[in-house]
């Protein structure tokens, strides 16, 4: 029996993971987490009956109490309810789902207790990549990737670290793929969420639209593998199929397929090192027939230079990136700024921003909060 703790157990990786769960049959769900989304809470409480949950909002933490106070699931709330729950004595692995920088002292709480990490939120690497590495290393807690390129990077690596020369990390292209700067103009909220390959929620759905996403899977990358930006390639392939690949020094590159479903790393990383039953359909390639290869249009989406921008500098830009990035998107999914205005809001907290090298968390959540305190001051122009 493994037992497992999932922060943003509500959300789209949350709901997936606990599809894993009903599959695999051996892992129990000891907490779960979420922000204000009490009614999915409470079914989930009573369907897998976790000691513990939290709820971001105090108020619908409290509703939830009266709501589930026959199950004797105990209900935390705030930033110290999820603290408590990542932390939680006799799990083996939290599964870090918590969308932005708002999951990071979640994930360093769990480490911190010498949980292994079931990886989902990117943003912790992006911003926090320099403490959170060294921190598991040093706890002997294994980071296991759930992004599906990452997954697919570890899986190829295998144990041939040492020979690794080269990531060739693949991107979908997002819906706008082949459009110029013209037609991106108008973009809406509804356009960017129609992502043609994942389903996912609606932040990293626009980060994949803008390219973002991309960009700060490079540097989620480069903490986790521990190679320089400039050695990390992104590739567009459209057919989401090769989930990314490695270069090693021979010349020889090996990836790792897929049908595109999330279960597929996610149940890598809850059963790793094992392989268990199948979690999703097969590939059937002779259907696909086709896989296609393009380079990024860097001129139309700058967020990829932006991000390696970001992590040559180092110290507390990739958190400015992140910081502005998290809010000009939550300004465009309530209509407050334009699709292309994203990536022009980042530049401009990059530029206004003189990092802190080798920052403590305190550091990095001070840059957050000036990056967004730059969008919102833009915005507000
Ligand atoms: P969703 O928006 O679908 O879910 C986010 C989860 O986090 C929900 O449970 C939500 O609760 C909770 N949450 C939101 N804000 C806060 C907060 N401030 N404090 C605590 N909890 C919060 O996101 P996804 O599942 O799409 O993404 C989760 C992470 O996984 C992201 O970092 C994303 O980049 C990464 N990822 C996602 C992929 C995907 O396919 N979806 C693929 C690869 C990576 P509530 O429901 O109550 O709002
Ligand atoms: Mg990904």
């Amino acid at each position: 029996m493994k037992n497992i703790v999932i922060l943003g157990s509500t959300g789209s990786i949350g709901t997936q993971t606990l599809d894993v769960v009903d599959k695999e049959g051996d892992i129990r769900v000891l907490a779960m987490t979420a922000h204000s989304n009490i009614d999915l809470l409470e079914r989930q409480i009573r369907k897998y009956r976790p000691r513990a949950v939290s709820v971001n909002l105090p108020e619908k933490a409290a509703e939830l109490r009266v709501r589930v106070a026959d199950t004797g699931t105990r209900v935390f709330s705030g930033p110290d309810g999820v603290v408590e729950c990542a932390a939680m004595p006799g799990a083996d692995m939290v599964v870090t789902a918590i969308v932005g920088i708002a999951g990071l002292d979640a994930t360093i709480a769990a480490i911190e207790a010498g949980k292994d990490i079931a990886l989902a939120n990117k943003e912790t690497l992006v911003t926090a990549g320099d403490i959170v590495m060294p921190l598991a290393e040093k706890r002997g807690v294994n980071i296991v990737p759930v992004d599906s390129e990452h997954s697919a990077i570890f899986q190829s690596i295998s144990n041939q670290r040492k020979f690794l020369k080269r990531i060739i990390i693949t991107a979908s292209g997002g819906p706008f793929f082949g459009m110029s700067r013209h037609e991106l103009a108008g973009k809406t909220r509804f356009d960017a969420l129609k992502h043609p390959n994942w389903t996912m929620g609606a932040k990293i759905t626009v980060d994949s639209a803008t390219l973002v996403n991309k960009g700060l899977e490079i540097i989620e990358a480069r903490h986790l593998f521990g190679l320089d930006v400039d050695s990390i390639t992104p590739v567009v392939h459209r057919e989401s199929v090769i989930h990314s690949m490695v270069e090693f020094t021979d010349g020889s590159v090996i990836g790792q397929l897929g049908v595109p479903d999330m279960r597929l790393p996610i149940a890598y990383a809850l059963t790793y090192p094992l392989r268990r039953g199948p979690v999703s359909e097969p590939l059937d390639l002779v259907k696909i027939g086709r896989l296609t290869f393009y380079d990024i249009d860097h001129d139309t989406f700058p967020a990829v230079n932006l991000a390696k921008k970001a992590a040559k500098t180092g110290g507390t830009m990739p958190a400015v990136l992140n910081g502005a990035n998290e809010e000009a998107v939550a300004a465009f999914l309530r209509d407050g700024c334009g699709f292309l205005e994203i990536t022009e809001l980042i530049q401009r907290a990059m530029e206004a921003h003189r990092p802190v090298m080798e920052p403590t968390v305190e550091d990095i959540k001070a840059a957050d909060a000036e990056a967004r305190e730059v969008v919102r001051a833009s915005l507000n122009k």
